[in-house]
């Protein structure tokens, strides 16, 4: 015993690195709005285990080699603890599974955008500082005598067992920072190789989809998928800014879904969700089942994706792989231009196409209103100011800044106006095929409402940013021909079906579709509404209304 003790006064450095290290986190884990109670006890009786054991684990090594292993763990710790810490000090939120998933798969040029909203010169220094200081306890380690395994046989066998336990089963891991962040990075990496891989085979298997479209007068469907747009900034959903001059002359032709949320609150969640039949209880039909564009190009239609959004055919994001399906793709964002970039891309598939007879699906994904919102729209469109209009209501938490942050957010709802409003003119004048367009917005956006914040992100997750615009426009024609279908605007409906409701306004048929989760059907049922994990209901009764319409 007094030999340990003589260790522990000359590792006394040694100590504060592995507390730094293990324990500044969980110690700091009480400001996460986001964990329960029982959260941050787990988080911090699993990395106090591993404190202690890997103290104790020390005791047999040199100091030389544990200089080199501490070396180590800092180098792989630095990074998953920075932004962990940023994410605890500055969003008040301890980053879950997903979003730690999100961290990899976000393209460069979204991070820099989102980087450069909330990186302040504090931000870089906190970091800086954070690296710095295990730096200089690793220079200023004292060495000691280690003591011998053969004397101390059960605290060595005892040590290394806690350490395998906690790094080797899953659910105690998650509460360990760093190994949390390399696991879900190696699990994310297998899972989207299995399923790109899955994915591609079942193109060459059998899978029948049938048309019920009795009419031979050409379909063309427009599906545009927006970005971040909170619908109350919509004039179209009440909002008193007029930032929907153009959809608003529409009148009627226009049906505007009041009750539409969203599965997810990022990007890539919610267009998994969307483009295929995966559902919380059944993850695996995400590769299982046939997605959206295997559907229409079974269904014999003409399948386009025009984006705007970073896309990669060498599948970078976990639904690059449901998007290389479509027969011709257009990657514009490589030419980081505002969403008219689309526009001329449209007009060319329709002349290419003017004397084709077969159905078209186009699928256009927009940067639309994603932070940050200034580089969304060009500077015609920089409109809105509320110290001229006084139609930004006051709040506590409303600044000046916070402000000037919803005059750009409406300023670029007001050009997706004039883009959504585009997009329908095209379809408009399409003389001899029938045409649909619908748009909704892949997430809201919280514009603070409830609190000092803007974005969204799950931990944070609240109405405004489930709760998501969704439009529908069809020629006159078209709308007389389906009177089997159902237009109904009060109807509450989650994106997650939505391949349900877009096969059963083009009229498909195949074994896996179901009725009542057509938004169109008369068969439709109403269902709970989950956004991730958490009820929508719950999500609602716990923020209200905020300020949104005020
Ligand atoms: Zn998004």
């Amino acid at each position: 015993m007094s030999e340990v003790l003589n260790i522990l006064k000359k590792k006394k450095i040694q100590l504060f690195f592995l507390f730094y290290v293990l324990l500044l986190l969980p110690l700091l884990c009480p400001f996460a709005q986001n964990f329960s109670f029982i959260d941050k006890v787990a988080v911090f009786v699993v990395c106090g285990l591993l404190f202690a054991a890997i103290w104790a684990l020390s005791l047999f090594i040199s100091s030389k080699s544990e200089k080199i292993i501490y070396s180590v763990m800092l180098a792989i710790s630095v990074i998953p603890g920075s932004i962990y810490l940023a994410y605890l000090l500055f969003a008040r939120v301890m980053l879950e599974q997903n979003s730690v998933t999100s961290l990899f798969e976000t393209n460069p040029e979204e991070s820099k955008e989102f980087v450069a909203h909330y990186l302040s010169i504090w931000v870089i220094v906190g970091v800086l500082i954070y690296a710095a200081i295990p730096i200089v306890m690793i220079c200023t380690m004292k060495p000691f005598t280690k003591l011998k395994i053969r004397d101390n046989k059960p605290l060595f066998a005892l040590s290394i067992v806690t350490i395998l336990c906690i790094a080797g089963v899953d659910r105690i891991s998650r509460s360990v920072y760093f190994i949390n962040f390399y696991k879900t990075f190696v699990s994310y990496k297998i899972r989207t190789n299995y399923e790109i891989k899955t994915i591609k085979e079942r193109q060459k298997e059998d899978y029948t989809v049938e048309s019920v479209r009795q009419d031979t007068t050409p379909l063309t469907i427009v599906v545009v998928i927006g970005e971040s747009l909170n619908k109350h900034h919509m004039s179209l959903y009440g909002y008193p800014r007029e930032t929907n001059p153009l959809l608003s002359q529409l009148g009627d032709s226009l049906i505007v879904y009041k009750d539409i949320v969203a599965p997810q609150v990022h990007t890539i969640p919610v267009m998994r969700s969307i483009l295929s039949m995966a559902e919380p209880e059944h993850p695996g039909y995400f590769t299982e089942k046939p997605s959206l564009y295997e559907l229409f190009n079974r269904g014999g239609y003409g399948t386009y994706l025009i984006s705007n959004q970073e896309f990669n055919e060498d599948c970078k994001s976990s639904y690059d792989i449901l998007l290389t399906l479509a027969e011709k793709k257009y990657n514009v964002a490589a030419y980081k231009q505002h969403d008219d970039i689309i526009l001329p891309v449209l007009d060319r598939i329709f002349n290419k196409s003017a004397n084709s007879k077969k159905n078209k699906l186009i699928l256009i994904h927009l940067i639309g209103n994603h932070m940050a919102y200034e580089f969304r729209y060009p500077k015609e469109y920089i409109i809105f100011n509320y110290k001229k209009d006084n139609l930004v209501a006051d709040a506590p938490f409303r600044d000046d800044k916070a402000k000037k942050t919803i005059d750009k957010f409406d300023n670029s709802v007001l050009y997706n106006d004039y883009i959504i409003n585009s997009i329908i003119h095209t379809l408009k004048d399409l003389q001899k095929e029938d045409a649909v367009m619908i748009y909704f917005s892949d997430h809201g956006e919280e514009l603070y409402d409830y609190r000092e914040f803007a974005g969204h992100a799950y931990e944070k997750v609240s109405p405004a940013m489930s709760e998501i615009p969704f439009i529908i426009w069809m020629s006159p024609s078209y709308k007389t021909k389906r009177t089997d279908l159902v237009f109904d605007d009060r109807r509450p409906y989650s994106t997650e079906d939505f391949i349900y409701s877009l096969s059963d306004l083009a009229g498909l048929r195949y074994k896996d579709y179901n009725d009542s989760r057509s938004l169109f059907s008369r068969e439709f049922k109403i269902k709970e509404r989950f956004v991730g994990e958490k009820k929508y209901k719950k999500i609602k009764e716990k923020f209200g209304e905020g300020i949104m319409n005020e």
